[in-house]
């Protein structure tokens, strides 16, 4: 097993715990310094920097939220003077306005040094060669992992996401071996590549890919696993926390690491703000114990998960949470059933037949309507075959939500493609 930082990998949990309270405290005294916004929150929560004697004390100290960072946007939250900053990102705004974040020399490194410890740990290594099929610009997405695969010594191919062609031919061209993709996107990716009649096991080089970005099922890595006959590892971050490599996965692929040096994690209960019980669902918080330009404290990310309290395999002393099982964003409701849009991916990317694409469409909080694309011979085929198909998806779903869907069958090619992140979940209701 490859390590790109042994020693800080492994270390004995009492000395990870030692080094993120050094650090812990370090990051709560310069916020208090150097940030305004901190110091009146800590004022008003009655907590000074020496009130933070353990790890447990983070638990005195208040949330940040989302909507902190609009605070004095877009300079608030920043600890360092203007020219120290070195590049601005801001997340891709799925849910609400753009959040800006700023890095300095120091965090661009370090943000690439994350990345190639989580790279290394899945095998890659000098000689590999990184299709970087995520978005570059304003997202952190793919400069994140293009700074972190250069480290490792990888060849980086910026392609960017989109033109499927393009991106096919530099595979072939280049010998790509693997890619940095949102999992959307590599399920119609992976369809063209078999549509064309390539054999991606013999015709291409791939062996492994990052997926990430938003949310999706085991059933839809397994499915992408099988079409193209590679490695898929899940990638979590967010723009907040730099970006991609906050969690990863390694070679047992049985959650994600989270580099607990670089940030402290706690799960809670999204509506009492009280910590879960070990190993239960919650919220993931992060505190950020090694950035200099924006230190983020108790960072609520609204991401769902839980802590796996055990030992990995592999060595690795940082602790794994599972695969994120939605962000409290994404919740719908129809009949008064919470909903994620993920369990009904779930659902139909476990039964065969159904192809890559798929839309939710809520019209009134009494229906919703999943719109399916499925294999085209289908459609060529009897009538009674679609007709079972169609019972099929509305019972599994009505099953894993409790709440019976309409079901639409399209061809493929009907819906639209999405390159960057996903948009399933269409809600026109308006009140
Ligand atoms: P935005 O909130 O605008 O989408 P980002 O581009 O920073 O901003 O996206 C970060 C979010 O994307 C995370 O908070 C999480 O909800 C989602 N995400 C990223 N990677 C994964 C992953 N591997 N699994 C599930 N969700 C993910
Ligand atoms: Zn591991």
């Amino acid at each position: 097993m490859e390590f790109w930082n042994k020693e800080l990998e492994t270390l004995k949990s009492q000395k990870l715990r030692q080094l993120q309270l050094e650090r812990l405290k370090k990051t709560i005294l310069r916020v208090y310094q150097k940030v305004p916004h901190y110091r009146v929150k800590f004022q008003e929560a009655k907590v000074k920097p020496t009130d933070i004697k353990h790890l447990e004390d983070i638990h005195k100290l208040p949330f940040t939220t989302k909507e902190d960072l609009y605070v004095d946007y877009p300079f608030g939250l920043v600890a360092l003077p203007v020219e120290k900053l070195i590049r601005l990102h801001t997340s891709s705004g799925t849910t609400g306005k753009p959040k800006a974040i700023f890095f300095s020399k120091k965090d661009i490194n370090n943000s690439a040094d994350i990345i190639a410890r989580c790279l290394v740990m899945t095998g890659a290594k000098r000689g590999d060669i990184l299709q970087n099929s995520m978005t570059y610009g304003l997202f952190t997405g793919a400069f994140v992992m293009h700074y972190g695969a250069e480290k490792v010594g990888i060849l980086v191919i910026p392609a960017g996401p989109g033109n499927t062609e393009r991106q096919i031919t530099l595979m072939r061209d280049f010998g790509t071996t693997m890619l940095h993709i949102t999992p959307s996107y590599a399920l119609y990716v992976a369809s063209v590549i078999l549509d064309k009649g390539i054999d991606p096991r013999k015709d291409l080089k791939l062996k492994r890919a990052y997926l990430g970005a938003e949310p999706y099922s085991e059933e839809t890595r397994k499915k992408i696993e099988e079409m193209l006959g590679i490695d898929i590892y899940n990638c979590y971050g967010l723009t907040e926390m730099n970006g991609p490599g906050v969690g990863f996965e390694c070679k047992y692929k049985a959650g994600l690491h989270i580099w607990e040096d670089n940030f402290l994690m706690e799960v809670i209960n999204p509506e009492s703000g009280e910590p879960v019980k070990d190993g239960e669902i919650g919220e993931l918080v992060l505190t950020t114990l090694n950035r200099e330009a924006m230190p983020l404290i108790r960072y609520r990310t609204r991401d769902l998960t839980r802590i796996i309290p055990e030992p990995c395999k592999c060595g690795r002393t940082h602790r794994r949470i599972s695969r994120i099982l939605g962000r409290s964003d994404d919740m719908f409701i129809v009949k008064g059933v919470n909903i994620f849009p993920q369990q009904i991916e779930q659902v139909l990317m476990s039964i065969k037949g159904v192809a890559q694409n798929y839309q939710i469409i809520l019209e009134s909080y009494d229906e919703m309507t999943v719109k399916v694309e499925i294999d085209k011979e289908l459609f060529d085929g009897k009538i009674e075959r679609l007709i079972k198909m169609k019972e099929e998806i509305i019972d599994k779903i009505r099953s894993a939500t409790m709440v019976k869907p309409k079901v639409e069958l399209l061809e493929p090619g009907t819906l639209p493609i999405s390159e960057g992140k996903a948009k399933r979940v269409i809600d026109n209701r308006t009140i």
